[in-house]
């Protein structure tokens, strides 16, 4: 049985914790190890180390940095089956899937090796007589990132690679329920020579949450999560005067305009609909067919449904367990509610048989789903997909736009103005054309509106490294020898 151990100031902790968390294989149902529960004082004594690193680190040149970036990047490539391993067994997504969470989070760690580059400030010569002006940006110190279970690898590293490059320190509470990933991580980072207490990992719940949002070392909080806990982390944090950026959940709309091409849409659908048995926030839940198109929309979308095969991800299926036995009876849930409030069942994937007792459900399809249902109203997060069925672009834009969440929104036409105008008349932060799964690359960056942001920044790109570091600005004279005398003026120019 493993046993997950904080790491601190480049080692596993060797303090044992009072409490602990257990481990599932979503695939088999069997409990394979237990993580460690940070208390207010183990948190406290990784934020002493992160601010010790801090002195350190910060003044580490730009040079040096990258080059430990780069070396971080080559063995996260070369390990990227071993990583992708851990996820399966923890979070049940088949493998494909979480080696590709792996690329998509070295593709930030590739973006902060430009860090001397993004860190470049402005310089205005002469801007009084003799006098020059220039901008730089710091680091902020230790920094947290919590992490919610269902990216373990990616999520954190759409923060940390920019957060270290830009000088600060980190401590990363990850998910209790797949806490290995990051260690294996953690572990990279000091083989790529990241000076100890730079990169720490405190694992746990609420506790170690309450204790890094107000704990007075930690300079700032990213986190991602829920909805109803992202927004007391914002508050949290930010009362006790921390920079806080707090991505939520969402409820992602897929607009299928009549003159769409049906199979592509199809696929997308597939696609974002159950991938990752629908555990990103990005999945598609709501696709909503325009005009005459739902019948054969959903005839296409039925018969690929028919080939998708549920089970173990690391033997070859397409969509694996969900993460716990609670969350797999949640979502069963809200199956059942969908077909109480008077939704139809096209294709119920309670009825999913797979051998063993994992955390099994297949996927779901509901037709005539109205926007008053729990199906709609909810988040699920599981592989249920919904279609809602209106008569015009309007009607459709209205449901996106009303809709509490704006994370991520697709539309599938082959109408260029229809598609221009939905991407500027949508409320959502990120915005798919033809494309269901619109997570934009590294060098842009990620997050929502609505209830699926709280605070103003977000992931990566260059409001990752804004949030990651404070602008100063520095007004400079050198005396010139033949300078003399003196002057009690407001400074202006001359
Ligand atoms: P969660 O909110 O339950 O947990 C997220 C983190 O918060 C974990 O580290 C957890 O330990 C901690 N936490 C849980 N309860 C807490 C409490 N009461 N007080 C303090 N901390 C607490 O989320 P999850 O179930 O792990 O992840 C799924 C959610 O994350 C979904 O809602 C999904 O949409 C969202 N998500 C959003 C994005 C995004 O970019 N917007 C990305 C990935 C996941």
């Amino acid at each position: 049985m493993d046993h997950v151990q904080h790491w601190i100031d480049g080692a596993l902790s060797t303090k044992e914790s009072h409490r602990v968390g257990e481990i599932f294989n979503p695939a088999t149902g069997v409990v394979t190890g237990n993580v460690a529960f940070a208390d207010e004082a183990q948190v406290d004594e990784a934020v002493k180390v992160a601010a010790r690193a801090f002195d350190e680190w910060r003044h580490s040149s730009l040079t040096k940095r990258v080059q430990v970036l780069f070396a971080f990047r080559e063995l996260v490539n070369t390990n990227k089956e071993k990583i992708a391993a851990l996820i399966t067994s923890e979070h049940g997504k088949v493998l494909s899937d979480a080696a590709g969470e792996v690329t998509r989070g070295l593709e930030v760690v590739e973006f902060a090796c430009g860090i001397p580059h993004l860190l470049k400030g402005g310089f205005s010569e002469e801007v009084s007589t003799g006098v020059d002006v220039y901008s730089i940006r710091q680091p902020l110190g230790p920094v947290a990132i919590i992490s919610p279970f269902n990216f373990p690898a990616m999520v954190p590293m759409w923060f940390f690679p920019v957060a270290i490059a830009a000088g600060n320190t980190v401590i990363v509470k990850p998910s209790e329920k797949d806490p290995s990933a990051i260690m294996f991580i953690a572990k990279l980072w000091k083989e790529a020579g990241l000076p100890d207490g730079v990169f720490n990992v405190v694992h746990g719940d609420k506790v170690a949450v309450d204790a890094l949002l107000t704990h007075p070392g930690i300079k700032s909080i990213s986190f991602v999560g829920s909805t109803p806990i992202a927004k007391y982390v914002y508050e949290t944090g930010t009362k006790s005067g921390k920079r806080v950026q707090a991505l939520g959940g969402a409820k992602n709309h897929m607009v299928v305009l009549p003159d769409a091409d049906l199979d592509l849409a199809a696929d997308a659908a597939i696609n974002a609909g159950f991938g990752s048995a629908g555990e990103r926030c990005m999945a598609i839940s709501a696709l909503v067919a325009v005009g005459p198109i739902a019948d054969t929309l959903i005839e296409k979308i039925t018969a690929r449904m028919a080939n998708l095969k549920t089970g173990d991800g690391t033997k070859g299926a397409d969509m694996g367990p969900l993460v716990t036995k609670i969350h797999r009876d949640k979502v069963a849930g809200y199956i059942a509610a969908g077909e109480a409030q008077g939704a139809t069942v096209v294709v119920d994937g309670r009825n999913v048989e797979v051998a063993g007792d994992g955390f099994w459900l297949g996927p779901t399809l509901f037709d005539n789903v109205t926007s008053e249902m729990s199906l709609y109203q909810d988040e699920i997060f599981g592989p249920v997909l919904s279609v809602l069925r209106v008569n015009t672009y309007d009607e459709a834009l209205a449901l996106v736009n009303e809709h509490p969440y704006g994370n991520g929104t697709a539309i599938f036409t082959n109408d260029g103005g229809a598609a221009r105008r939905f991407q500027n008349e949508v409320e959502v932060g990120m915005v798919g054309i033809n494309v269901p799964i619109p997570v934009p690359m590294a060098y842009y960056s990620f997050g929502g509106w609505k209830n699926s942001l709280f605070g103003d920044s977000h992931a990566h790109g260059t409001e990752g490294v804004h949030f990651f570091t404070r602008g100063k600005v520095v007004t400079s004279r050198w005396l010139d020898p033949s300078h003399g005398g003196i002057n009690l003026g407001f400074p202006q120019n001359s």
